[in-house]
């Protein structure tokens, strides 16, 4: 049998961010994926990051790439009937957002394992957890048709919303939360200059829109769709001229539209499974919580709560300190909850959900709200660029 001190399941963001955390600490992991390293790099996913992250991403040596390649942007812009207000996060919540996409924090990450000898192990699959209860947990795979067992000290459970790690706890312990939206977003990828240089979020009678970037040249742009819909219904040319009908009219007069490079559509969840920790099993990421990406929160989270628990767990290693490790699941889902609140409002505000004239009346009133009052739009900034941690939080993990 195998032994190591912290098992990693998963190697999204969360996974390899704090199994390359742990290593500056000296603290050796094994990271299990069940997908292929070229399948999990080439996941087109999140863009945009709170500062927090990005200051994790440099302190874990993964953010020479980004430093040097990403776009740093101060604010973003609502439309809605004909208006444009922008939302000035530096003057508003003195912070600014950072777009960076998560295809190139996988790679920058893995490269950084790679270089220091990480052990991550792809394509490891029926992955189960042991004794989670016990001070000797263990975990069983199958990788190159190998049965492999690892002891270990810690389980992370890293493995996103599908994974199996949450699902290891038992039902009577886990309680969960939920609220399904009743529509998609259908994402396009595209070589083309973004049509602004900043985001732009547009409330529209046709369905929600959303412009957004990974670069100078290549942009990400979203609509609203049924969940019933498939990408094959939507050639680039259908995508292009929906896109052009939910915009203000000056920023679709801008658009350079070309060949999509990947087009997917994303259900939108929330989700939280409560307590984030069972016995010797910590849960991080998207394997605890998802939110639905209109506030751009999932991996900010991800990050937010591997900043928690590697600092307990380098508590537990120096000292034998079992503090931080006690209150992680506490800790993690004070903010997580703060999130999952944003991102449910930021949707409901945004998008369409029927023909209700109340429901509109009062989007109408909130939009309208935000652009005429400071109180307003700096309780937007303040979410959107990211909450501080709590006093408590900073504190603990100084
Ligand atoms: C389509 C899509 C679009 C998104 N867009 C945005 C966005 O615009 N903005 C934003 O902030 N967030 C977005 N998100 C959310 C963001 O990508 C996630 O919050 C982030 O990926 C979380 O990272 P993670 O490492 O916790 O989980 P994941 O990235 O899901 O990684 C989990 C890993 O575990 C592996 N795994 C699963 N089960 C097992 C198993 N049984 N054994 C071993 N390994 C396993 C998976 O293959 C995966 O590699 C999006 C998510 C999706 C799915």
């Amino acid at each position: 049998m195998l032994r190591t001190q912290v098992v990693i399941i998963g190697a999204g963001p969360s996974g390899l961010l704090l199994s390359q955390l742990l290593h500056l600490q000296g603290i050796d992991s094994v990271v299990l994926e069940q997908r292929s390293r070229d399948y999990v790099a080439a996941r087109i996913r999140a863009g945009l990051l709170e500062q927090h992250s990005v200051d994790l991403l440099v302190e874990a040596g993964a953010g020479e790439r980004l430093q040097r390649e990403c776009l740093v942007h101060d604010g973003f812009l609502m439309a809605w009937e004909g208006e444009v207000h922008r939302i000035d996060l530096h003057a508003l919540a003195g912070k600014r957002v950072t777009v960076y996409g998560q295809t190139e924090i996988q790679q920058d990450l893995a490269e950084v394992r790679a270089r220091s000898g990480g052990d991550i192990r792809y394509e490891a699959t029926d992955v189960r957890l042991h004794d989670i209860t016990t001070a000797r947990p263990r975990v069983s795979c199958t990788h190159r048709d190998q049965a492999v067992e690892i002891e270990c000290d810690f389980i992370a459970g890293c493995d996103g919303y599908h994974g199996v790690s949450r699902r290891s706890i038992p039902a009577e312990v886990l309680r969960t939360y939920e609220r399904v939206y009743p529509f998609g977003w259908l994402g396009v990828l595209a070589e083309v200059p973004p049509l602004n240089d900043e985001l732009v979020y547009a409330n529209h009678s046709r369905g929600f829109a959303l412009c957004s970037m990974r670069s100078r040249t290549r942009s990400r742009y979203y609509l609203q769709c049924p969940l019933e819909d498939t990408v094959e219904q939507w050639s680039d040319q259908r995508f292009w001229d929906e896109l052009r009908q939910r915009l203000p009219a000056a920023h679709a007069a801008r658009m350079t539209t070309g060949p999509s490079i990947e087009k997917s559509i994303a259900p939108l969840r929330s989700f939280v499974a409560e307590p984030m920790r069972y016995g010797q099993l910590f849960l991080a990421g998207d394997a605890a919580h998802i939110v639905p990406p209109t506030g751009a929160k999932g991996l900010n989270l991800a990050t937010a709560d591997v900043r928690v628990l590697h600092r307990g767990l380098t508590e537990f290693y120096r000292n034998r300190g079992r503090t931080l490790l006690d209150e992680y699941s506490q800790r993690a889902l004070s903010r997580v909850w703060k999130a999952t609140r944003f991102s449910w409002w930021f949707t409901t505000l945004m998008h369409k959900f029927g023909e209700d004239p109340f429901a509109l009346q009062m989007q109408r009133a909130e939009l309208t709200y935000i652009a005429s009052s400071r109180a307003g739009a700096q309780t937007v900034a303040e979410n959107y660029a990211g909450l501080d941690f709590d006093p408590d939080v900073v504190a603990a993990i100084r």
